[in-house]
């Protein structure tokens, strides 16, 4: 069994977040790009409530979503036809490139616990299921994809570790192939929220179905980690205990954008959520102490390299 976590631990917490990108209040809605005064101003704060909780921030290269649902109404009545077009208005093409926007990048390479992993190049597709990002492509579109993200982020100068959580969750077998061609360590793709907590539990929801529910695992012949997420907002305190109790890692999800044109996320950023994850941290301290390993998904992803 692949060892990943030290013997002296009982279970690991570990904490990510989607969707950051440079958008402020003042455009669509805000996703990082307030900084302090935003929505990352509350991460920090439980950051610093908690000094040994780390979290990813799963960012977005040059995000063009403004609407996650179609707006082009009539166009995506049309079966085949709808599948052709972006069926929503998106920002114009590098208004949220990460290069242009310095400040951004350095205030999150400032925060200290955080670590950034990928999310995707634009975070838009055609069709109906516009956030997807990564569908039907050809191996060679993945392949370009993944580079100009690459590319992105490296010339912006932000410190990232390479594992991705691919938008919307999909995860298809082309992509995992050139994820492998380009050397990423892990990814993060499946989320369940429903399923009872067992050693053996598998993943029947959002992305990769059939991984562990409540461990990091080694897929494609060992070449890429895989991460699940299986506690959210509105998960109990109990379904945290479980995963802990089965000396498993405890994968805690948020999206850094709460509402968009009145749709609203249930794990979205905001002081609710915030002060929820410092009381279940609270708790889970308090009851587990030491025997808790609070990582990040880069750090587990290092430690399995080194130990197997
Ligand atoms: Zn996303």
């Amino acid at each position: 069994m692949l060892q990943w976590k030290p013997a002296d631990k009982k279970a690991a917490v570990c904490f990510t977040i989607d969707d950051i990108h440079p958008s402020k209040s003042t455009d669509y809605y805000e996703a990082g790009g307030d900084l302090d005064k935003g929505r990352l101003g509350l991460v920090k704060w439980l950051l610093d409530r908690h000094p040994e909780l780390k979290v990813t921030l799963f960012t977005t290269a040059n995000w063009r979503e403004i609407s996650p649902v179609p707006t082009r109404k009539f166009l995506a009545s049309l079966p085949g036809v709808r599948d052709k077009f972006f069926l929503a208005k998106r920002y114009q093409k590098d208004t949220m490139n990460l290069e242009r926007h310095p400040e951004f990048v350095e205030f999150l390479n400032s925060m200290k616990n955080t670590e950034i992993g990928f999310h995707g190049l634009y975070h838009v597709h055609k069709g109906l299921k516009i956030p997807v990002e990564f569908q039907n492509q050809t191996k060679e579109e993945f392949r370009e994809i993944l580079k100009e993200m690459q590319r992105i982020f490296n010339k912006s100068g932000i410190e990232h570790v390479k594992g991705i959580c691919p938008p919307g969750w999909n995860a298809p077998n082309a992509l995992l192939d050139e994820l492998i061609k380009e050397n990423f360590d892990f990814i993060a793709s499946a989320r369940d929220i429903f399923t009872p907590i067992s050693r053996d539990a598998r993943t029947n929801m959002s992305g990769i179905k059939g991984a562990s529910l409540i461990r990091p695992e080694a897929i494609k012949e060992n070449k890429l980690i895989h991460f699940p997420t299986n506690f959210q907002a509105n998960s109990k305190v109990e379904r945290a205990k479980e995963i802990i109790n089965n000396s498993g890692l405890l994968s805690i999800k948020a999206h850094i954008v709460k509402s968009v044109f009145g749709y609203i996320a249930i794990d979205g950023v905001d002081e609710l959520y915030m002060n929820y994850l410092d009381s279940l941290l609270t708790n889970l301290k308090n009851e587990y102490g030491d025997s808790l390993w609070f990582t990040s998904m880069g750090e587990i992803s290092d430690y399995i390299k080194k130990n197997n």
